[in-house]
């Protein structure tokens, strides 16, 4: 049975767990009373070479819920500084590293799990996952994805059958078990953790292993100073994408904590986010974010503090003048990342700067005004469209001005006049591909969280899954396509 499961017959690689036992712990995983398969993710059995109608349920259930069939499973050791305070006693406490396998695009994945059972690093937690945790975070990492977000996947989520005790949900709730599928669980934490415990030899071999497999173009400077410089402003980059994607889908993380911070640039460890509904720069996510410290407006500045903070360990090993000239550019990169996006959100693949600024900025200032969703609003601007627009102001909008009352028609003229504008600047004939463009960056489920409460209801009441699956497949083609993941 087990030489069977093509999940098991992967080529797993012991890219990490060849680097030695300094950087993890080798644990096991705890046995459940039931096993029951709830999502498995054959796009991504796909990307792994195989053929979902290969891959039974009973193979899912022997490898990821089961565990059985493999070994060892790495629970990997990071400290980090959650919501500013730095804590030396994180790490993998509830999850480990399954194994890693190349995707036939030649990108080494990460199975990881989240749920699996306590750790050295438990701290008295239980080391479990709730049901509800396991919905949302397939949802999250699905929904994202579909919106072009650099982010980890589910791979499976497999419920378990035990009672677990929570105080942000309603206990005994249900428990589950969910299979991670990212680039890499090395996160800013793991660096910081081997400054604390002042090794530089550690965060070098270490930082060569992420250079040699997460950013191999750095492999052509021979010199390791500008190897490491390379690296890190490349991350810097990365970085401010991922926050310009997280910022143009309207997408709060909620815990954007550094051991939350992968070293690839990936987002990933969905809690408590959340889909902002009105544009608001201080919505926070997180029930226990009093501060609104991680709110969706503070998002970039945090992620630039977080690349600050990790210079600290880079600092072991490499001068920190550079590191400092390399995040400077952080601010404005975002900033061009983000305007880019919103551009897109508008219509626009390129738009003078100036205009493309102007646009940007008075559709985020109208936003701000008027009592309008965020998505609303795109998914409206991309079904009113018309070519007609560009030739009469008047007619932008102008089913929902007669609709709306005076003082948001006031608020909403300036913006008709920029978008005018900014169509005039494109000829006639370009009008069809605005159309298009708006059609493609603009979802028409977004994952808000009553949404997901919507689901959630029927599971925990009938457990009826048929609207999760069906929630799963509209976001998963959030434009309107159908069976293309
Ligand atoms: P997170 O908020 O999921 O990023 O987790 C922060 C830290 O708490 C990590 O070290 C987790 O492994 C740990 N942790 C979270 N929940 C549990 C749990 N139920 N049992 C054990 N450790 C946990
Ligand atoms: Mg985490």
């Amino acid at each position: 049975m087990t030489a069977a499961n093509p999940l098991l017959a992967l080529d797993y690689l012991p890219a990490l767990e060849s680097l030695g036992d300094d950087y993890y712990d080798v644990v096991s995983a705890a046995e459940f009373p039931q096993h029951r398969l709830r999502f498995r993710n054959d796009d991504l059995v796909r990307r792994l070479g195989l053929d979902p109608a290969a891959v039974s349920d009973g193979d899912f259930i022997e490898a990821f819920g089961k565990f059985q069939g493999r070994e060892p499973f790495l629970a990997l050791r990071y400290h980090g500084y959650q919501f500013g305070e730095y804590n030396p006693f994180l790490g993998d406490g509830r999850g480990f590293l399954y194994g890693q396998v190349r995707g036939i695009d030649g990108t080494l994945y990460d199975f990881g799990t989240k749920g699996s059972g306590t750790t050295p690093y438990s701290r008295g937690g239980d080391g479990r996952l709730t049901l509800k945790g396991g919905v949302r975070e397939v949802l999250a990492a699905e929904a994202l994805h579909a919106l072009g977000v650099n982010t980890s996947r589910a791979f499976s989520l497999v419920e378990t059958g035990e009672a677990l005790w929570r105080g942000d949900e309603p206990s005994p709730t249900r428990s589950s078990v969910l299979v991670r599928f990212s680039q890499s669980h090395i996160r800013f934490g793991t660096f910081e953790r081997l400054e604390y415990h002042n090794r530089p030899d550690l965060i070098a071999k270490l930082l060569e292993h992420v250079i040699d497999v997460y950013y191999p173009e750095a492999r052509l400077f021979t010199d390791a100073q500008e190897r490491y410089l390379h690296f890190y402003g490349e991350l810097c980059d990365r970085v401010a994408r991922l926050a310009a994607q997280w910022m143009s889908v309207g997408f709060c993380h909620g815990v954007l904590n550094t051991d939350n911070m992968s070293i690839t640039g990936e987002s990933f460890d969905y809690g408590p986010y959340a889909f902002m509904d009105g544009y608001d720069p201080r919505f926070t996510a997180a029930y226990f974010d009093y501060a609104g410290r991680y709110s969706y407006g503070n998002q970039p500045l945090i992620c630039q503090m977080n690349l600050k903070a990790l210079q600290k360990p880079l600092k072991l090993i490499m001068p920190e003048a550079e590191l400092e000239t390399a995040l400077e550019p952080f601010k404005d990169r975002y900033e061009t990342y983000y305007r880019q996006r919103m551009l897109q959100k508008l219509g626009f693949e390129q738009l003078d700067a100036d205009l493309a600024t102007a646009l940007v900025n008075q559709t985020i200032d109208l936003l701000s005004a008027v009592q309008v969703g965020y998505h609303d609003f795109f998914f409206a601007l991309t079904e009113q469209f018309s070519p007609r627009w560009r030739e009469q102001a008047g007619d932008i909008f102008s089913t929902t001005l007669q609709a709306s009352d005076s003082a948001a028609a006031a608020q909403l003229e300036p913006w008709r006049q920029i978008y005018h504008r900014c169509l005039q600047s494109l000829k006639a004939e370009q009008m069809e591909q605005v159309a298009a463009l708006l059609k493609g960056t603009n979802p028409q489920t977004v994952l808000l969280r009553p949404e997901i409460e919507a689901v959630w209801e029927p599971i925990t009441t009938e457990d009826n899954w048929q609207p999760f699956y069906d929630l799963l497949d509209k976001i998963q083609h959030p434009f309107g396509q159908i069976g293309q993941t």
